[in-house]
């Protein structure tokens, strides 16, 4: 038995976890966070606090981190699941294809064993989920909005308040002002404006994104550089890591993190509390940590397969959701041949939301990105000419280059599930998925994504192509143990507690019983924070 006087153990340091623990601490309870905690111990420490211009014209080991030194950076075959994902931020998925198996032929998630999870690269897109989103779910945007608040307060949010896309996001407390948009953006809003009134009518809105990414200067933060390297490195920590929370947490005397712990299942003892189990992956001795409640934050997938082993529950099938996800590379046509200003950030400058018709299904929502950063030679695989044609045409190009995300809601089917395999001696419990859409929703997707495209054809956009990358690509995972009124089993209750324990609670993606298409990290995040405050008050 470790020896830490605990009275909560939260699993996983992601953005559910750090929260969750973040309320529970400042609420003074004694917390130790069990994580694996993979670190980039390698490629931080080379990347100069300059902007990408400065550092592509000046620093000699560039080639380092931007292709790897091992040359990992540099893709082959098709776009997938990892993308995004550059030399720096590759640990993120270190060491989860023999910790974490998965068994699927449609299904390649992203999983993380990282300090921060997939937090640690994530784009930092918020969308808040407005009433109708919080619809069947046990508790209520009302319930949720003073964790929204907190949250907005601890990781800094910023953008716009009542533009466009306000109704479709609800209000939200303590924003920073909106970051600088590109000039890409800019010709991009500006057409907007000349056709709002049509386009609206048409049921799309446009404006600027919501990012946790701070424009003001807060303790052990700066407010963003605009140096372009957000995909890279954290030099001006403006963008939200779970790291930064844990480090605030680090000084506190009831708070302890404990890295290198691969947790196994749980147990609740009939005369009270809970006993965590979990492997010390440098010396392989399997340890047992007590507590008055559990939270668990291992990500979606990570909690299913903590949760079926716990209850031994091997061979149950739990629904599993992913927003349908689309890559849309257009040219910006007005902005061809304008000049591509140094001052930028990465991460995406406008955000969208397309009604849906009167076909059904929920909104639709895409994210605008400009490209550089990311350097030509990614694109080139996806270029139809030969590499010295395409990468010339790519060099003209790139300045009007603009990158449409389109996420689609996902609701739960009977063809979209997960379930534990009991391994051999030795080895880890794969996790097997199946996610097969209905003909259905891939007929709607397909529409959606073309009444969408059509509008930002006559906002200058030309589209070039669409890139599906895989079911699992949109990398937000959720919905194995909704939340539900109703108390059927493998489910959680109102207060994310999951059904059939007492002690247990779940503070990451499981809890949504279905994932609107302006993602979820936020709101679990917000989540993760009612749940901290619940367990605090419930111990007290
Ligand atoms: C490149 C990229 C861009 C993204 N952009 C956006 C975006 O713009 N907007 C958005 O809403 N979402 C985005 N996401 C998704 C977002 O990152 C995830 O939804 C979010 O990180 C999930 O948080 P989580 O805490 O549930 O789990 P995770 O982030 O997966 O964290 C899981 C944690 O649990 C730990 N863990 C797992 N298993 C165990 C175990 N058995 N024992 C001990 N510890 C364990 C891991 O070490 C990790 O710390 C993006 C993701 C990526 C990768």
């Amino acid at each position: 038995m470790i020896d830490t006087p605990t009275e909560v153990v939260v699993v996983g340091s992601g953005p559910g976890g750090a929260n969750a623990a973040a309320a529970l601490v400042e609420a003074g309870r004694r917390v130790t966070l069990l994580d694996v905690g993979n670190e980039d111990r390698h490629y931080e420490a080379l990347i100069p606090p300059q902007s990408f211009i400065e550092i592509r014209r000046g620093d000699p080991a560039q080639h380092r981190y931007f292709l790897g030194d091992e040359f990992e950076g540099i893709p082959f075959g098709p776009v997938g699941t990892a993308a995004q994902l550059t030399p720096p931020r590759a640990y993120l998925t270190r060491s989860t294809r023999e910790l974490l198996p998965i068994i699927s032929d449609d299904f390649s998630p992203l999983q993380s064993l990282a300090v921060g999870g997939l937090a640690a690269a994530w784009g930092g897109v918020v969308g808040p989920f407005s009433a109708e989103d919080f619809e069947g779910l046990p508790f209520s945007f009302e319930e949720i909005r003073p964790h929204y608040a907190a949250v907005v307060r601890r990781i800094g949010v910023s953008g716009p308040t009542g533009d466009d896309l306000a109704p479709f996001y609800g209000p939200l407390d303590g924003m920073m002002p909106p970051a600088e948009i590109d000039g890409n953006a800019e010709a991009v809003l500006r057409r907007y404006a000349r056709h709002r009134r049509r386009l609206n009518a048409a049921g799309f809105h446009l404006g600027r994104a919501r990012l946790a990414m701070c424009t003001e200067d807060r303790p052990g933060r700066h407010a963003v550089q605009y140096r372009d390297m957000e995909f890279w490195a954290d030099t001006d920590r403006s963008v939200y890591r779970p790291r930064w929370t844990l480090e605030s947490l680090g000084g506190r005397s009831n708070f302890t993190y404990l890295p290198r712990r691969l947790v196994l299942s749980f147990e609740e003892p009939a005369d009270g509390g809970v006993i965590v189990r979990m492997r010390h992956l440098d010396t392989g001795a399997v340890e047992q940590l007590g507590a008055r409640a559990l939270v668990l934050a291992a990500g979606t997938l990570g909690t299913a397969r903590i949760v079926l082993r716990s209850l031994a529950r091997y061979g149950a099938r739990v629904p599993l959701l992913c927003n349908p996800y689309t890559y849309a590379p257009s040219i910006n046509v007005p902005t061809l041949g304008a000049p591509l200003p140094d001052r930028r950030h990465s991460l995406c400058q406008l955000a969208g939301v397309l009604e849906a018709d009167r076909d059904g299904g929920g909104l639709t929502h895409v994210q605008l990105y400009s490209y550089r950063s990311l350097l030509t030679f990614r694109l080139l695989p996806q270029s139809p000419l030969a590499f010295p044609e395409g990468l010339r045409v790519m060099q003209l190009l790139l300045p009007s280059l603009a990158i449409l995300v389109i996420h689609h809601e996902d609701r739960p089917t009977g063809e979209k599930y997960c379930l534990l395999h009991r391994a051999a001696a030795g080895e880890e419990d794969p996790l097997e998925i199946r996610y097969t859409p209905s003909d259905e929703d891939r007929r709607r997707q397909d529409q959606n994504e073309r009444r969408l495209l059509r509008h930002f054809r006559a906002l200058g956009c030309w589209t070039v192509r669409r890139i599906r990358p895989g079911h699992a690509a949109s990398l937000r995972y959720a919905g194995t143990f909704p939340a539900t009124a109703e108390g059927r089993e493998l489910t959680s209750d109102a207060h994310c507690r999951l059904r059939g324990t007492r002690h247990v609670y779940l503070a990451d993606g499981s809890i949504f019983h279905r994932l609107p298409a302006k993602g979820l990290t936020f709101t679990l995040m917000a989540c993760a924070n009612r749940v901290g405050a619940h367990v605090a008050k419930v111990l007290a």
